[in-house]
C-alpha cells in the first residue's frame, strides 16, 4: 500500500478507551462497513491535479474489478454477459470528468468530496425521472459511487491474514473472529470506534498483546489508509503521518516500555506468593491455541478459562467429536500436570455461531446464549462434553460451564454431563470419573442463590465481564454508556464479597476469570476479600504477580475493608488510584 504522506497531527482520543496497552507503529488499513463516511478538508490550488489522478487511479481500479466481476459472471453463466457495461461507460464520460474538474477547481476540497457531490447531482437528476431506464442507470451510479469511494478511502473488505507490512487496523467495529484470523505477526495495533474494553475483540487483542485503542469515536472519519500511524495505547493518543524524528521518538518509547515489561520476566520463574506466604494461583486465560506457549512461559499455574467458542467462531458448523477431543487432549498434554478450565461453548451475544446468524435477536445478551442456547442443542452440547470426556484422560481437565442462572439449570447440566459419562462407559471408552465440574459466576441471580448452587458442583469461577454488565444494566460493549460499566461499582464489590463467602461457606474453591482479575489495580481489594485464585489473559500476569509478591494478606484485607466502606465506584478507583500512585509507582505508571 502507498504510504500517504500528509501533514502530521496528533488525535488525542479523550473518551476512547485502551483495550490493551503499548506503542504501536505501522500502516492504516481501514476495515470497510455499511456506513461509508468521507472525510473533508481543503486542499491547495496546486494539489488539484494530484487529486483528480488519485481519483483517476481510483476509478481505474473500480473499472479494472467491475471487468474481473463481468467477466466472473461470464464464466458463472457460461455466456457474455454485459450487464456491467453501462457503468463501464458512465466511469469514463468525459462529461463527468468535466464536471468534476470544475468543482475541485471552484472550491479547493479532497477528491472524495467532490466526487461524492458531483456523483450525488447525477444520481439525484436520474432518480427523480419517470423513466425506468434512467432509475435504473441512477442504480448503477450509485453501485459505482460506493465502488470508487470505498478505492479512494482505500477501504476494502481487507484479509487481514495475509499482510505484506507493519499494519495497524483501524474499524468501526472488529468481530472476534476478525480478530481471531488476523496475521498476528503484522497486526502491530488496533483502533475501532465501537467497543468496550471487556467486549471480547478487546480481550483477544490484549491477549495476544496488540496494543488497541477502543471506543474512538469518529476514527474512520480521521485516518485514511495508507496513513503511517502510531497509536500511543498508553496515552489513548494516535499521530497520524509523523515526522522521522517523531517516529524515532515512539520507537525509542516503545523500546523502554518493552524493557520494562521484560525486566518483569524474572516474575515468571517465581510463584504468585504474598510477602507473608500465602499461595495465591495465577493461571491464563485463552482462547487460541497458540496462547498455551505464551501461559507456559509466563508461569501460569495453569488455564483457568479456556474459551472454547473461540475455536469455532469462524465455521459454518460446529466441530465434530473427534476434532474437539484432539484439539483439547492437545491442550492437556501441552500443560503436562497442571489443571486445566476448559469452558463449555459461550456462544450468542458478540460471539454468534452460524446458528446464530440464522437468528438475529433484539437483544442477544439476554438472549440465547451460553448454557441456554447448549440446553437447546443437546446434540451439540452432548458432542463437546464427549469430547473432554474423553479428553480427560491426557491431563488436569474439568470442565466449566458459562451463565447459570439457577439450580434447575445447573441440574439440567449435570444430566447432559451423566448421560455423556454413561454413554461413554458403555462404549468403554476410558474417562476420568473424577473430573472436577465447576460454574461461571456471572449472573446476580447466580450470586443470589450461590449457596445453593455450591451444594451441586466443585467450584465457582467469578465472570466480572458479565456480572458487572448484568448487575449494573450495562452493555459491555456499547460505549455509550462505556462510562457506567464499571466493576469498583460498590454492588458489583458486594456480589463479588457474596460469592466468595458462599463458597468459603461450602468449602469449595473460588476463582475469578473477568478481567477484573488481571487490573492490577483492584488485585490488593480482591486478595483482601478472600480471593486466592485469579485468572487473566498472560499480558497481564507479570504486573499482578508483581503486586501479589509485594502485599501482605493482612496489607490487602485492611485496603478491602476501607474499599468496602465506600458507596460510590468514583471514590473507590480515586483511592486505589491514589495508593498505586503512591505504593507502586512505576507499575502505576507503565501498567497502570
Ligand atoms: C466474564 O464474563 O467475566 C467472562 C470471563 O466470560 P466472557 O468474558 O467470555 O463472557
Ligand atoms: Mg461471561
Amino acid at each position: 500500500m502507498t504510504k500517504i504522506r500528509h501533514n502530521e497531527r496528533t488525535i488525542e482520543l479523550e473518551d476512547a478507551i485502551v483495550a490493551a496497552p503499548g506503542i504501536a507503529i505501522g500502516v492504516a488499513v481501514i476495515l470497510s462497513d455499511n456506513i461509508l463516511y468521507t472525510p473533508e478538508y481543503t486542499i491547495m490550488r496546486s494539489q488539484v491535479e494530484d487529486e483528480l489522478n488519485r481519483l483517476n487511479a481510483a476509478i481505474e481500479r473500480a473499472r479494472q474489478e467491475l471487468i474481473a466481476r463481468q467477466q466472473e459472471l461470464s464464466e458463472h453463466f457460461g455466456k457474455a454477459v454485459d450487464l456491467l457495461d453501462p457503468m463501464l461507460k458512465m466511469l469514463s464520460d468525459p462529461a463527468l470528468h468535466r464536471d468534476i474538474r470544475t468543482l475541485i477547481e471552484k472550491r479547493l476540497k479532497n477528491i472524495e468530496v467532490i466526487f461524492a457531490e458531483v456523483i450525488d447531482g447525477y444520481i439525484d437528476k436520474l432518480a427523480s425521472t419517470n423513466d425506468r431506464y434512467f432509475r435504473e442507470r441512477a442504480d448503477d451510479l450509485r453501485h459505482i459511487r460506493t465502488h470508487v469511494m470505498l478505492t479512494l478511502l482505500g477501504r476494502t473488505e481487507t484479509n487481514l491474514r495475509n499482510l505484506s507490512e507493519d499494519t495497524i487496523v483501524v474499524a468501526n467495529t472488529l468481530s472476534p473472529s476478525q480478530t481471531a484470523a488476523m496475521d498476528k505477526k503484522k497486526v502491530k495495533g488496533i483502533v475501532t470506534e465501537l467497543g468496550g474494553k471487556t467486549s471480547h475483540s478487546a480481550i483477544l487483542a490484549r491477549a495476544l498483546e496488540i496494543p488497541t485503542i477502543v471506543s474512538a469515536s469518529d476514527i474512520t472519519k480521521e485516518i485514511r489508509a495508507g496513513d503511517v500511524l502510531v497509536v500511543d495505547a498508553n496515552h489513548c493518543r494516535i499521530i497520524v503521518n509523523p515526522s522521522e524524528q517523531i517516529i524515532k521518538e515512539y520507537q525509542t518509547a516503545r523500546s523502554v516500555y518493552d524493557k520494562f515489561i521484560n525486566k518483569l520476566r524474572y516474575i515468571d520463574d517465581l510463584p504468585a506468593e504474598t510477602k507473608d506466604k500465602a499461595r495465591i494461583t495465577v493461571s491464563a486465560n485463552i482462547g487460541l491455541i497458540d496462547e498455551i506457549d505464551a501461559a507456559i512461559t509466563h508461569g501460569a499455574d495453569g488455564i483457568g478459562l479456556f474459551r472454547s467458542e473461540f475455536l469455532f467462531v469462524e465455521r459454518e458448523d460446529f466441530a465434530s467429536e473427534d476434532e474437539q477431543y484432539q484439539i483439547y487432549r492437545k491442550v492437556l498434554e501441552k500443560m503436562g500436570k497442571r489443571p486445566v478450565v476448559i469452558r463449555t461453548i459461550d456462544f450468542g451475544s458478540d460471539k454468534p455461531s452460524h446458528e446464530h446468524r440464522k437468528y438475529p435477536e433484539a437483544n442477544p445478551s439476554l438472549g440465547w446464549r451460553s448454557i441456554r442456547f447448549c440446553h437447546s442443542m443437546p446434540a451439540v452440547f452432548k458432542t463437546q462434553l464427549r469430547a473432554l470426556y474423553r479428553a480427560s484422560v491426557h491431563g488436569n481437565l474439568s470442565i466449566m460451564v458459562p451463565m447459570i442462572s439457577s439450580v434447575e439449570e445447573l441440574m439440567k447440566t449435570r444430566h447432559a454431563l451423566d448421560q455423556a459419562r454413561r454413554e461413554l462407559s458403555k462404549e468403554g471408552i476410558p474417562f476420568n470419573e473424577e473430573m472436577k465440574f465447576g460454574i461461571m459466576i456471572e449472573l446476580p441471580s447466580a450470586v443470589l442463590i450461590a449457596d445453593e448452587l455450591a451444594r451441586h458442583c466443585d467450584y465457582f469461577s467469578i465472570g466480572t465481564n458479565d456480572l458487572a454488565q448484568y448487575t449494573l444494566g450495562v452493555d459491555r460493549g456499547n460505549k455509550k454508556v462505556a462510562h457506567l460499566y464499571k466493576v469498583s461499582h460498590p454492588a458489583v464489590l458486594k456480589l463479588i464479597r457474596m460469592t466468595i463467602e458462599a463458597a468459603e461457606k461450602r468449602g469449595i474453591p473460588v476463582s475469578m476469570c473477568g478481567e477484573m482479575a488481571s487490573n492490577l489495580h483492584y488485585t490488593q481489594l480482591l486478595l483482601g476479600m478472600g480471593l486466592r485464585h485469579f485468572s487473566m489473559n498472560t499480558g497481564d500476569m507479570r504486573g499482578v504477580k508483581k503486586m501479589i509478591r509485594s502485599t501482605t494478606v493482612a496489607e490487602a484485607q485492611q485496603i478491602a475493608g476501607k474499599i468496602l466502606q465506600m458507596t460510590q465506584a468514583s471514590q473507590i478507583d480515586q483511592f486505589l488510584h491514589a495508593w498505586m500512585s503512591e505504593h507502586f509507582p512505576d507499575l502505576f505508571d507503565k501498567l497502570g
